[in-house]
């Protein structure tokens, strides 16, 4: 007993001496791999963390592969005989909660392979899959072409989007990003390494689009490509009422495959959170805080309509449509005239800010969600009116935009709300402090218990599950497929390990 204070004295000094002397357990590649495995603590430092900043998991080695037959290797080789190590493929590690990571295995730092190729037709380019969609666009538009649909920040890579969904602003006329490939390249969890498509492999192709890295790694994919217009026009207008403004969204989106508008989100400005007017004029800045103030909630309709020459009758019409047929607050209305790439790039400046101001590397416990669009006035009156207003202060953004379901091909692994042909895409985006992430995490969890006990059928995007019960409920329908594909593809279930799925 007299030694007890001693004892908690070492053991105090053992447990804050830990993390300074945390080792990655070692992986011994065999030379024939021809494979370099980095263990320095900087490779080994930045490969355990992630956008999210809520996890550390330290694996225990990255490569940096020159080739897909290198992957093809590493990969061959750990799923030989008994299990030697599990691998996760690493974008941008955006991810929120560690699903690009994997603990004491190997991770594959996709950026390694990066580069764009356009087709001679310019109708497709194919893409490594660590390339950032930032690169894919000054590559492409350079030629005059560009995909067609983005995600609202191009940082981030083309197997880490295509591993999700990679939604945006032109889901609603040209689907996201996994609607937009023809053909990928895949290293699978035996290390094959099998091209496939709608017609070759289908089985992989299908599963590995929003397959959340579970089925293969994609070293290549044949994004298609189309016009690139030069220019936006881009728009902001303000609602006090959410009816009109999710009947003006929805007449917007209904008009996909019409001369309509090109780009559609929305967000909302709550009087408990940081209200960013800078987009409209300065003689207008403070009646938007005193509207917000008053109203509690004022509504953000987003639109962009992309153009070429000026002069073209379309413009007009569109603006003409905009400020004459929606009912959004009269004279709270602004448009910026933007060159295409300034556009699709803009949330690069928001980074650049909040780095600048220190506050881009905190806890991110980001929420996403699919909503029905019969239940989106619920959501609202049971979320975001009853939930969110009523916090002493929310940090962060909050998405609310909605989008046409048929754009969707049910075959592939994404999960997005079945049943209805519109669906609210909804992003909760709050950043935190290392102190206050487990209430931001409550208030999150009480956001789904709501949805549940109220019946609001969501599906969450981006998510993180422990439990293989609410991946069996995310998958729904799909899961049985889901897992056969596991077996058939990655039977020693090595890879992305992070997700928790397996
Ligand atoms: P990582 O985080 O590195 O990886 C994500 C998952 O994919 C992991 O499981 C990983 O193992 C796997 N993976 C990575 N590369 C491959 C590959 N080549 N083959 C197979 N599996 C792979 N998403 C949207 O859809 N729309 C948005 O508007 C949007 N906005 C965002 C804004 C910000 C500021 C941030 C940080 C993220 C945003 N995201 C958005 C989320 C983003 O799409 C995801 O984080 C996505 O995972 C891409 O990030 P990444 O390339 O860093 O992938």
């Amino acid at each position: 007993m007299a030694d007890l204070p001693l004892m908690i004295t070492l053991m105090t000094v053992l447990i804050y001496l830990l993390p300074s002397c945390i080792k990655s357990s070692e992986i011994i590649l065999p030379k024939s791999l021809n494979l370099t495995l980095l263990t320095d603590p900087s490779a080994i430092s930045a490969a355990s963390h992630d956008f999210g900043n809520i996890t550390t998991v330290i694996p225990g080695g990255v490569i940096c592969p020159s080739s897909p037959a290198e992957i093809s290797r590493l990969l061959s080789y750990a799923s030989n005989g008994e299990r030697k190590f599990q691998v996760a493929a690493r974008g941008q590690g955006h991810s929120l909660k560690g699903q690009a990571a994997v603990l004491n295995g190997v991770i594959v730092n996709m950026t390694c392979l990066a580069g764009v190729v356009i087709s001679d037709d310019m109708k497709y380019a194919d893409v490594a899959g660590g390339t950032l969609w930032v690169d894919v666009l000054k590559n492409t538009a350079e030629k005059g072409v560009s995909p067609v649909s983005w995600t609202d920040y191009l940082h981030v890579s083309i197997g880490g989007t295509l591993s999700n969904a990679g939604i945006g602003g032109e889901v609603f006329r040209n689907g996201p990003q996994i609607s937009n490939v023809l053909e990928l390249d895949v290293i699978t969890g035996k290390g094959e390494m099998l091209a496939c498509s709608s017609q070759l492999n289908s089985e992989l192709f299908y599963g590995v689009l929003g397959g959340l890295g579970q089925f293969g790694i994609i070293t290549r994919a044949r994004i298609v490509l189309n016009h690139a217009p030069k220019r936006a026009k881009w728009f902001r207008m303000l609602y006090s009422d959410f009816t009109a403004f999710t009947k003006d969204q929805e007449r917007l989106i209904s008009m996909a495959d019409d001369a309509g508008v090109d780009y559609l989100e929305g967000q909302l400005f709550m009087s408990n959170g940081v209200v960013d007017t800078s987009f409209f004029p300065q003689s207008n800045q403070s009646k938007i805080a005193d509207l917000v103030k008053s109203h509690g909630i004022i509504y953000v309709l987003e639109v962009a309509k992309f153009y070429d020459d000026p002069t073209l009758p379309i413009i007009g019409q569109v603006v003409d449509m905009l400020t004459r047929t929606l009912s959004y607050l009269p004279g709270f209305i602004s448009m910026h005239d933007v060159a295409y790439f300034d556009f699709l790039n803009r949330v690069k400046a928001e980074e650049d800010k909040l780095r600048s101001l220190g506050l881009w590397e905190v806890p991110h416990p980001w929420l996403n969600l699919y909503v029905p669009k019969s239940q989106i006035l619920d959501f609202h009156n049971g979320v975001v009116k009853d939930i969110l207003l009523k916090q002493n202060s929310t940090s962060g953004l909050t998405l609310l935009y909605p989008s046409n379901r048929n754009k969707w091909d049910n075959r592939m692994s994404a999960m997005v709300t079945e049943e209805e042909d519109v669906v609210y895409i909804i992003g909760i985006l709050q950043s935190a402090t290392p102190q206050n992430v487990p209430e931001v995490e409550s208030l999150n969890d009480s956001i789904i218990r709501v949805c549940k006990d109220s019946g609001i059928k969501i599906k969450q995007y981006l998510m993180h599950y422990t439990r293989k019960e609410d991946w069996v409920e995310h998958f729904g329908t799909k899961w049985s497929d889901f897992s056969k594909r596991k077996d058939l593809f990655d039977p020693k279930k090595l890879l992305s390990p992070g997700q928790d799925i397996f």
